[in-house]
């Protein structure tokens, strides 16, 4: 049965930057050949994964991309000017290791530190910091990395605390990894099952547009993290905590989720004996705001894993929380629509 920790390690070592998710979507389609009829990528690199049905269409989104970084320019220096691909917080981003796809390692540092000291930290943006790869020369870090180079968060996955793990990319790898598990766990369905490895997310929801309108599902449902209101960092009014299992949306800041896919999920949930947690956030989005509006629409939920630290390199998720997501999909993908 699959491990959700060793699955996000092998999803994390796959990982690649929107727009170039085929690495990843090679090592996922591995993973969940033996559990649907048929594989295929769409034109824009989404991986679907179907699984025959004589029902209603259900499809589930989880997006396989990650946030990262592409060189833009190489000074005189030998330092690497970069544009961020995704949702950065800027300030937060020195001294934070990176490495290249080409295994080069480097560390983000702010330029002209004392005068960047003296700025608010909301007027910090990625112009103010470069990427230092311990070269010495424009020569010397042109032989390391070339203009349009990608490169993510160095770290790597680790168990910490009762049940949790800290690891880049949980968004989304990790709802990737649920919805491998529960894929492992579908006994019985009358439903058409959709089970989509999206592209673009973090780029504006973009794999899921084109997927849905390849698709027409009747029901779509998205898997990403949503914020844990227990998050050190977070002055959110909001209920929902690491560990306490996944959660339903009712909304976010990009869609209302369909009252018809939450009383599914919702009976699917009780039926299955998984506790669930209400999600409401008053920021973000997922690919469920595109499965509701691309083409003719579909009634659009969305499951979430609680997690700190939100685009950072270590960020927190339960475990528990992760399997027991994977039993409320299978048991949303089992129920009849
Ligand atoms: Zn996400």
């Amino acid at each position: 049965m699959f491990n959700p920790f060793e699955l996000q390690k092998e999803l994390t070592q796959a990982a690649m930057p929107s727009g170039y998710e085929s690495r990843c979507g090679s090592t996922i389609a591995a993973l969940a050949g033996p559990f649907c009829d048929e594989l295929f990528v769409t034109p824009t690199g989404n991986l679907v994964c179907h699984k025959k049905g004589k029902g209603k269409k259900l499809m589930f989104c989880a997006h396989m991309d990650v946030i990262g970084f592409m060189v833009t320019y190489i000074n005189e220096k030998g330092f690497v000017s970069f544009t961020t691909i995704g949702g950065h917080n800027a300030p937060a981003l020195i001294n934070t290791k990176v490495r290249f796809v080409n295994g080069t390692m480097g560390i983000i540092r702010p330029r002209r530190q004392a005068e960047l000291m003296e700025k608010p930290a909301s007027a910090v943006t990625v112009k103010d910091l470069y990427i230092d790869i311990g070269a010495c020369s424009f020569e010397e870090a042109s032989a390391m990395v070339k203009i349009g180079d990608l490169a993510m968060f160095a770290t790597s996955p680790e168990l910490i605390g009762d049940g949790c793990m800290m690891t880049p990319y949980a968004d989304d790898l990790a709802s990737c990894c649920v919805l491998l598990m529960a894929m492992e766990q579908i006994k019985k369905s009358d439903n058409d099952l959709y089970f989509v490895f999206t592209v673009q997310e973090e780029v504006g929801l973009k794999g899921a547009m084109t997927a849905t309108a390849a698709i027409e599902p009747y029901m779509g449902i998205a898997i990403d993290l949503c914020y844990s209101g227990d998050d050190i960092c977070s002055d959110m009014e909001m209920p929902v905590r690491l560990g306490q299992g996944p959660t339903i949306k009712i909304k976010d800041q990009s869609v209302i989720c369909s009252p018809i896919a939450i009383d599914h999920m919702k009976k699917a949930a009780e039926a299955a004996g998984v506790k669930y947690q209400n999600e409401i956030i008053t920021a973000g989005g997922t690919d469920t705001a595109a499965i509701m509006h691309t083409g003719k629409g579909a009634f659009a939920g969305c499951m979430s894993i609680p997690g700190r630290n939100i685009h950072s390199p270590c960020e927190i998720v339960s475990l528990r929380d992760m399997e027991e997501g994977a039993r409320l999909l299978a048991a949303c993908a089992e129920t009849t629509l």
